[in-house]
């Protein structure tokens, strides 16, 4: 018979930490508390794979799933005594959803069931607290009438908030138990009208009603649309957690609230966390009352009067303290923990690995390895390489002028500007036509994910740092100030105020997630450094890397940001990007419209001078190391002058009149230029213009050799697709070098290479490297004629190929490793059975995509090389690589 249900509790449990893909996250780690001797309060666990069953079987569940589920509920109640559905000592459970990676806020939960109109008097009478009983069971018809029912949650708000006016009262605490049972009547006739049956007053209705809801709600909006940005399949399904209630709102001896082991914005080694004294499970995050901080460091910090957990129960914080280091010693990662106080005694409710800001996660991890806690290629394990790019993003100039309009809590580090939105919607449509925005909301709820994901920022009005707002922000690495409390935000006139001042729709704000200052305007920003724990962790990664790392660079400024980041060379030099230089343009116009070879080395003379210093200056950057040079590649019709003032300039340079001009350039216009003159075809049809790119090389290398540095350049022909073609260009290559050696008396060593970058190219790469001392893989153009998808077109329909599920990602950004990627390990291994010493790398877009790092490590590629600001997550990526040979297992 299959198991379906696994019990926890009572110091045991049948369920591990192991098995989240069975139970879900939360789940696994309510069995692993328990198996630790924690505090959890027991129940039991109904497995993802009854989620997967039910939608196999159109909604049904498996058979024998009532029994096991009647058995879980017995043990329960042996445990604590009471029974479910039972008038006189009822037991009440909450219901939960888990799915195997963590979803916030995705899945929807439900309190206190088991209360109706009878078993209410007997919680009461036991309790010895009505008001207690009557809110509890108003708080489930609430969330049951939500979650489960369906009836929209404004209904029971307005109940609430027109008795509160009627009587005068300001907060839900001012409610008496007489209040709670005029409202819950309230309550019941909504749910009579919206379904037109009563509220269920039938427990095991109302427990099966939950469980249905639960793995109902793993197809809804919200959690498809978050699947899909988390790139989580359907299939996992989600489990669904019974587990019996425990009171944080039994009076002002019973708190919840929810916890980080370690500060999740810095990293910082002290513990960090939120509590509300007499409140239930999700008030905390909520944002209805004002949260305390637990430590009285982090009331100081905040600059809070409200007394600190520390100070208000001193005992409880103990234990919770103590429990803190047990759930690290045992995962040896920072916990995110949620637990409730139920008249001074602690109950744990939940556990897992944190989220956290990437500079966190850097501190954590640089942290444990010194604590002992885990080893230095576990660190490097731990930090998923694109997160980098949250480090690698600008911060705001100290610098510049601001003016501070509000200040609110910094809950996801980075400054961002844009035009401020009210509305997720708004802020996708605006993202869509390339704005800059940011999401202003006086708070978020699941149904903003679609705004905040392409929001620039994202600012609140309400909320701590446990906020929806906040913890969505800081997994998703959008910057994010909230609960800045001054700011008014009108949705209605779509007008934000705060003292006096007006910030409408389209305004710009700038805000700093780091600081959670709110400014007007757009406010200048510096480029980041890569220093401290990051430094420390990227010298670790370095240990254990194999693959060099380069960057893809042209200019000085990115030649030397490139090597800042720890770039070991240049593995692609796109000359064309030096021909587009305003200065140059000109004289590159004259040598294209130029219809003699006598008339382009006229022009190219007149350029030759400027890439020599081009060169010079990148070989003294790069002092010494490997410096790989991609010779012309681009049609040449992309140079031309568009304007009739740009033709008439070239004209009078090249002493020809604009008629010629426009003439030449209609002779030169492609119907398809991606396949046209381009690349070496350019060299072997004009090899006066791979000549004088060489002459440039070589002389930059003597005069840079002259000052001391060895500079070994590494000459790369482009769109290479036969041996013929690279012999030709290699030959005018080796002709120059000769004359330049003659000329200046130097010795000069160099590697003439090519690019893959044609299907042809890597199927013949056997005979291709009796020629060329290196290959490196130009992946761009290789995707785009392995599929025969040309790259500017395909963003019109590679949405339709990723939604039908042909592509599962955009193969350029990520390498298709099974038809690209075969094409690459072709040409490796025959490129190395001809010359086993030959240099292998790559330089498309791809170098820098960590999941094609691992491909590269696998095909034993020499080097990656990627845009200079991705080369600290290269690094990153190729140590993983070189740990593990395949992806990480660093999300757990
Ligand atoms: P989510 O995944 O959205 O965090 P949870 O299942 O963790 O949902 O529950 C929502 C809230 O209810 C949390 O604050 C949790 O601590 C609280 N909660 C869940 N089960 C219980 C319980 N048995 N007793 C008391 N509080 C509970
Ligand atoms: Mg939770
Ligand atoms: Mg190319």
């Amino acid at each position: 018979m299959s198991k379906w249900v696994y019990s926890f509790g009572d110091g045991k449990a049948e369920g591990r930490a192991e098995m989240k893909n069975l139970l879900g996250g939360k789940g696994a780690n309510l069995a692993e508390m328990s198996n630790l001797g924690l505090p959890v309060p027991p129940g039991f666990t109904i497995t993802t794979e009854v989620c997967t069953w039910f939608y196999d079987n159109g909604r049904q569940y498996p058979a024998e799933l009532k029994d096991q589920v009647a058995a879980g509920l017995k043990a329960v109640e042996g445990i604590i005594g009471a029974t479910f559905g039972d008038a006189g000592n009822p037991l009440l459970v909450s219901v939960r959803s888990g799915a195997r990676a963590s979803m916030p806020g995705m899945m929807d939960t439900v309190l206190n069931l088991g209360l109706n109109d009878v078993t209410v008097r007997g919680l009461a009478k036991r309790a010895g607290d009505e008001r207690f009983a009557y809110d509890s069971y108003r708080r489930f018809i609430q969330m049951y009438g939500n979650v489960v029912l369906d009836v929209d949650h404004h209904h029971f708000e307005e109940i609430l908030d027109s008795h509160k006016r009627d009587r005068g009262l300001n907060y839900d605490t001012d409610l008496e138990a007489g209040d709670w049972q005029t409202v819950i009547e309230g309550y019941k006739e909504v749910v009579q009208e919206a379904l037109g049956r009563p509220f269920p007053q039938d427990v095991q209705e109302q427990l099966w009603g939950a469980i249905g809801a639960v793995f109902g709600s793993w197809m809804n909006q919200r959690a498809i649309t978050y699947r899909k940005l988390h790139d989580i399949p359907a299939s996992w399904g989600t489990a669904v957690n019974v587990q019996a209630m425990v009171f944080g709102n039994m009076g002002d001896d019973c708190a919840t609230g929810v916890a980080f082991t370690r500060n999740p914005s810095t990293g910082e080694n002290a513990f960090y966390g939120e509590y509300l004294i007499n409140a239930q499970g999700e008030d905390v995050v909520a944002g209805i009352r004002t949260p305390q901080h637990l430590t009285v460091a982090g009331r100081q910090a905040n600059g809070s009067d409200l007394p600190a957990m520390e100070e208000s129960m001193p005992e409880v914080f103990q234990q919770l303290d103590a429990v803190r280091l047990k759930l690290e010693r045992h995962y040896r990662d920072m916990q995110d923990i949620e637990f409730t106080v139920q008249q001074k005694k602690l109950y744990m409710l939940q556990t897992r690995n944190g989220k956290r800001t990437t500079a966190a996660a850097l501190k954590i991890a640089v942290d444990m390895a010194r604590e002992g806690l885990i080893d230095e290629a576990e660190a490097v394990r731990r930090i998923e390489p694109k997160s980098l790019d949250q480090l690698l993003h600008p911060t705001l100039d100290p610098k510049a002028e601001r003016k501070i309009i509000a200040k609110g809590l910094p809950a996801s580090p980075g400054a961002a500007c844009g035009k401020v939105v009210f509305s997720a919607d708004e802020a996708e449509r605006q993202s869509q036509m390339g704005e800059a925005v940011i999401l202003c909301r006086v708070e978020t709820s699941p149904e903003d994910i679609h705004g905040m994901h392409a929001a620039a920022g994202i600012l609140t009005t309400r909320g701590g740092m446990t906020s929806h707002a906040a913890v969505v922000a800081r997994g998703m690495g959008r910057s994010c100030v909230s609960g800045a409390g001054e700011l008014r935000i009108d949705y209605k006139t779509g007008v934000m105020t705060v003292r006096g001042e007006k910030i409408a729709a389209g305004d710009v704000i700038t805000i700093d997630g780091s600081t959670g200052e709110v400014m007007l305007g757009h406010v200048p920003t510096i480029q980041p450094e890569l220093s401290g724990d990051f430094a420390t962790l990227m010298g670790w990664a370095d240990r254990f890397r194999r693959m060099k790392v380069r960057t893809n660079a042209e200019t000085p400024l990115d030649a030397r940001t490139a090597v800042k980041f720890g770039a070991e060379g240049i593995g692609l030099c796109r000359t064309e990007h030096m021909f587009f230089d305003t200065e140059r343009i000109i004289a590159v116009r004259e040598m294209i419209v130029a219809e003699t070879e006598a008339g382009r080395r006229a022009a190219l003379a007149k350029i030759a001078p400027m890439q020599r210093q081009d060169f010079v200056e990148l070989f003294r950057i790069m002092a010494g190391l490997p410096v790989t040079i991609r010779l012309l590649d681009p049609p040449l019709h992309e140079f031309l002058p568009n304007s009739e003032a740009e033709m008439d300039e070239v004209a009078k340079a090249a002493g020809t009149d604009i008629q010629r001009v426009r003439h030449r350039a209609l002779q030169l216009h492609e119907a398809n230029p991606m396949l046209g003159h381009r690349g070496c075809r350019l060299g072997i049809s004009y090899p006066e213009i791979y000549e004088m790119q060489a002459r440039a090389i070589f002389e930059a290398a003597v005069e840079v050799g002259k000052a001391g540095q060895t500079v070994i350049p590494e000459i790369m022909i482009p769109l290479v697709g036969t041996k013929k073609e690279l012999d030709i260009l290699k030959a005018v290559i080796d002709r120059v070098a000769g004359e330049v050696k003659q000329s200046s008396g130097v010795q000069i060593d160099y590697l003439v290479g090519t690019m893959i970058e044609l299907p042809r190219a890597a199927l013949r790469a056997a005979e291709i490297a009796q020629s060329a001392e290196f290959f490196s893989f130009g992946t761009n153009d290789l995707t785009q004629t392995t599929f025969g998808i040309s790259r500017d077109d395909a963003a019109s329909f590679l949405p339709d190929y990723q939604r039908a599920g042909i592509f599962e990602h955009d193969p350029f950004v990520t390498l298709d490793t099974e038809g690209v990627g075969e094409l690459v390990s072709i040409a490796a291994e025959r490129g190395r059975k001809t010359r086993p010493e030959i240099k292998l790398g790559i330089c498309g877009e791809h170098g820098g995509d960590p999941a094609s790092v691992y491909f590269c490590e696998k095909v034993g590629l020499s080097y990656v090389s990627c845009s200079p600001y991705r080369v600290p997550i290269a690094r990153l990526a190729a140590a993983q690589a070189a740990l593990m040979g395949e992806k990480p297992a660093s999300e757990a």
